[in-house]
């Protein structure tokens, strides 16, 4: 069986390499001269930086940890319990905002707690922002979640749905705020992401080059077309049997015939872009600091130094800061419009943009994916999977999941039958 995995990122390389370790014959397509997509790194003088955002790993799922640990032991991550803050009123907050209010000045925190325990009341709103006020109170979404979540999304909250941020923002009880109060204790309670791991050398690139390393890259080779034949498929007019495209799907209508109703759901898929730089500081101890203050271009500080001690040259600190919106170039006057004076970070050392960051998860987000889903990952042997071939606000464990099905189902011959009613 020959199979074509079309992108090198996560999606693309777990999918790849669960085919290859069950002696299928892969090829895998990169449009880029690097593997790893978003979840790439290099060094520029002497710093390691995750372009694309600081990528750390952890998983609910043990099969997902297993296979990630097979393929790069665990002896060569460092293992973190994250310390993410929240820099509110010229001073640290801890996250989430919500168990932290004992670090506020007493009237905020007064306000906060008693929003929150009055809030909650009445139909629960389908739209982010009325969702935020409702679930956490005025004080506690007008402080932090408003603020903030207006930045990273860049998109009207009112106009984005809800069911999307389960499992991925915290959400606590109103006796878990009342007992981190009582307690004057803003520890974490089995909030996701609390602990993780990084790699000890080479950023989070020495995962995705330990999954790459026994697979055959066709790196600088973007697809450029792709059409079904017989019961096979032509990638750039080599044949397969199968197809698993991990690029995005706004990619797809530019190198294959699609009916309008696919294209015209693809067209409707909402998505942000992102430009993260990287700069030198203190070292700290703070995983990534949220910077909800409208004041400041960027939303998040990622403390690269703080993942792993060997990320910055002597013992040095380092972070990266996000903007979100069309791309940013460096200038004298970034860093003071970026970030606030006390965070003292130095100069830029790096700077990358990337086109295809956060997917919005709008309202007509789950008719549209449903639209795409049905089509592509039915039995015709093309499938679209990952962040943005589902088009699903997914983190790398996430994809690496859906790979594992996916290679799951190639390798039980589901993908074959008989290609008539492709309807392509
Ligand atoms: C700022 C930020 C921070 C994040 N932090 C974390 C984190 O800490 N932990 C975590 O688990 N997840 C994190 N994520 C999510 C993580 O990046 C994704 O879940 C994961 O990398 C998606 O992998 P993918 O393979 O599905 O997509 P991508 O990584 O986007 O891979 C798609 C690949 O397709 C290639 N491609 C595109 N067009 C073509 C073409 N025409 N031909 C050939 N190739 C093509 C691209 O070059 C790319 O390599 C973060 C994401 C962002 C944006």
């Amino acid at each position: 069986m020959r199979v074509a995995v079309l992108g090198a990122g996560v999606s693309g390389l777990t999918v790849a390499r669960r085919l290859f370790d069950a002696g299928v014959d892969v090829t895998v397509y990169e449009a880029d001269a690097k593997a790893g997509g978003l979840a790439k790194s290099r060094v520029t003088d002497g710093y390691i930086y995750d372009p694309h955002g600081g990528h750390i790993f952890n998983s609910k799922n043990q099969n997902v940890v297993d296979w990630v640990f097979s393929v790069l032991p665990k002896e060569h991550w460092q293992f973190n319990v994250r310390n993410a803050k929240i820099f509110y009123k010229g001073g640290y907050i801890s996250y989430p905002f919500e168990l932290s209010l004992c670090e506020l000045p007493v009237d905020d925190a007064v306000d906060c707690a008693y929003d929150f325990i009055s809030a909650q009341r009445g139909d629960e709103p389908d739209n982010f922002a009325d969702w935020l006020v409702w679930n956490f109170g005025k004080s506690i979404a007008e402080a932090y979640m408003l603020p903030y979540n207006r930045k990273i999304w860049a998109y009207p909250l009112e106009e984005m749905g809800t069911a999307w941020m389960r499992g991925k923002m915290p959400l606590p009880e109103k006796k878990d705020i009342l007992r981190s109060l009582a307690l004057k204790d803003p520890t974490e309670r089995k909030m996701p992401h609390s602990t993780f791991y990084y790699p000890l050398e080479g950023g989070i690139q020495t995962m995705i080059d330990a999954v790459a390393r026994p697979l055959t890259l066709r790196l600088s080779e973007p697809v450029e077309a792709v059409e079904s034949r017989g019961n096979r498929w032509l990638v750039n007019g080599e044949a397969y049997d199968a197809v698993v495209s991990t690029i995005p799907l706004k990619a797809l209508p530019a190198v294959m015939r699609l009916p309008e109703r696919v294209s015209g759901a693809i067209d409707g898929l909402r998505y942000n872009s992102l430009t993260t730089f990287l700069t030198d500081c203190p070292p700290t101890d703070i995983s990534w600091l949220y910077i909800p203050g409208t004041r400041w271009r960027a939303h998040r500080m990622g403390y690269q130094s703080a993942l792993t001690p060997k990320a910055a040259p002597d013992g040095g600190g380092s972070g990266a800061f996000e903007i979100i919106g069309a791309e940013v170039k460096a200038s004298d006057s970034l860093i003071k419009q970026a970030l606030p004076d006390e965070l003292r970070a130095g100069r830029i050392i790096d700077t990358q943009f990337s086109e295809y960051a956060y997917v919005i998860h709008d309202k007509a987000h789950a008719k549209n994916v449903s639209v795409t889903r049905s089509y592509f990952n039915g039995d015709s042997g093309f499938y679209s999977i990952g962040r943005w071939g589902a088009w699903n606000y997914n983190n790398m464990d996430l994809c690496m999941a859906e790979a594992f099905d996916t290679a799951a189902r190639i390798l039980s011959g589901a993908y074959g039958g008989d290609y008539a009613d492709k309807n392509i």
